[in-house]
């Protein structure tokens, strides 16, 4: 059977857009996103920042790396600006000092950091409890717009020849003679020699129909809810703040408050709901570090973070099947790392050169798992 594309991306998130679109210069690159819209889970429903206290030093380095793409977009990527800048302060109380200290350590490589004392926080975030007596600042936080970044990965796609078909659930796939046969769920077939499999939290599954070994990736579930801000609350000048441990975060979002308690709970790959427990939890947790009142819930919504048992990315072959390409794993930070992720799937696939000098392409093979 003759190929219909170079290449099939089943997935139409940030990681499959991003790859389609680095991709489409040099290959026909088809797309198959199953729901009628992109961006439709964990890429539309995240808390859309880019910053360096997520992950550890491999995220870091993604990060960094992908950077310059967020201050100098390219063309497709002007229309709507892709992030405006936000700082980000990360505070603490006093017991929670040294946790800061080794926060500030890690981060400093990557970011021009500001420590801040109590009056410093408070000047900051005035949202915050007086029990934040230290912080580190990061002035150059962005705010990312998934839309506007998923759009101009769509728009370089297709001005490359590139397609996207939305409302193309995979439901079969088939190895034969070098070429990938893909069917959906209409029974329509699309093939090609290789296979990028960026599903998301479905990353697994997909592998699993294909015949493919699975990584053994694991969705958690992360909940988000939006409220008031207290009257006279600057929410022009606000920071995404964040806990120094993994409790709370929040930041101003379209005229009123976000916050998440930064729940990790094990899911299902699935069109994630939240759940009651949780959003009182980001309730709770607002009201316990900041003088904020949450007095009514406007809206809340959960998504997908999938993570590799490293929790490091999947990005390459599959070792034992020719031409089935692994993209998954990107955890809580598919958005900000998304340029340099496109750029090592394009190294890995067309040659191009490899981007981020600090990682090894063995580092995020997907043989490590096997
Ligand atoms: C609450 C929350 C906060 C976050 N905060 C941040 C942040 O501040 N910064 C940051 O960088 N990242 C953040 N993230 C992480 C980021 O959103 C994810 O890492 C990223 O969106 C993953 O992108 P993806 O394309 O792999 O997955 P998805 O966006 O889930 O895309 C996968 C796609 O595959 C499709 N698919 C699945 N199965 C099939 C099939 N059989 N056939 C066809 N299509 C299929 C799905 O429909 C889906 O659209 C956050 C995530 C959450 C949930």
């Amino acid at each position: 059977m003759a190929a219909t594309s170079d290449i099939l991306i089943i997935g139409g998130g940030i990681a499959g857009l991003s790859a389609a679109a680095a991709l489409s210069a040099h290959a026909k690159v088809t797309v198959l996103e199953a729901e009628e819209q992109i961006g439709f889970h964990s890429s539309g429903r995240s808390a859309t920042m880019l910053h360096y206290a997520l992950g550890d030093r491999l995220v870091r380095a993604l990060t960094l790396a992908s950077r310059d793409f967020f201050d100098n977009p390219p063309d497709d990527f002007t229309d709507v600006p892709i992030g405006r800048p936000m700082p980000v302060l990360i505070f603490a109380r006093e017991d929670e000092r040294e946790a800061l200290d080794a926060l500030d350590a890690d981060i400093a490589p990557f970011a021009e950091l500001e420590r801040l004392d109590a009056v410093g926080v408070h000047q900051l975030c005035p949202l915050l409890n007086a029990d934040a007596v230290r912080g580190i600042a990061d002035r150059r936080g962005i705010r990312i717009d998934p839309h506007a970044l998923l759009q101009g990965n769509l728009r370089q796609l297709r001005r490359s020849g590139g397609e996207l078909v939305t409302g193309a659930r995979v439901a079969t796939i088939a190895h034969q003679s070098g070429v990938w046969s893909v069917a959906t769920e209409h029974g329509e077939v699309h093939s090609a020699p290789v296979l990028i499999n960026a599903a998301g939290a479905w990353a697994d599954v997909i592998a699993g129909i294909a015949g493919v070994r699975p990584i053994g990736l694991e969705p958690k579930r992360r909940t988000i809810i939006t409220f008031d801000a207290p009257p006279g609350a600057d929410l022009d000048h606000l920071p995404f703040a964040k806990t120094v441990g993994d409790e709370l975060y929040f930041a101003p979002e379209s005229g009123r408050l976000f916050a998440s308690p930064m729940d990790e709970v094990p899911s299902e790959p699935t069109d994630a709901q939240p759940d009651d427990y949780e959003v009182a939890l980001a309730a709770f947790r607002m009201e316990e570090r900041t003088v904020v009142k949450v007095a009514r819930i406007h809206s809340k919504w959960a998504g997908l973070r999938s993570f590799t048992p490293d929790h490091h990315p999947a990005v390459g072959l599959a070792e034992e099947t020719e031409g089935f390409f692994w993209l998954a794993g990107q955890g809580g930070f598919g958005l900000q790392t998304s340029p340099a992720m496109a750029r090592i799937v394009a190294s890995l696939i067309m040659g191009e050169p490899w981007p981020v000098a600090d990682i090894a392409p063995e580092q995020l093979s997907p043989a490590r798992f096997g």
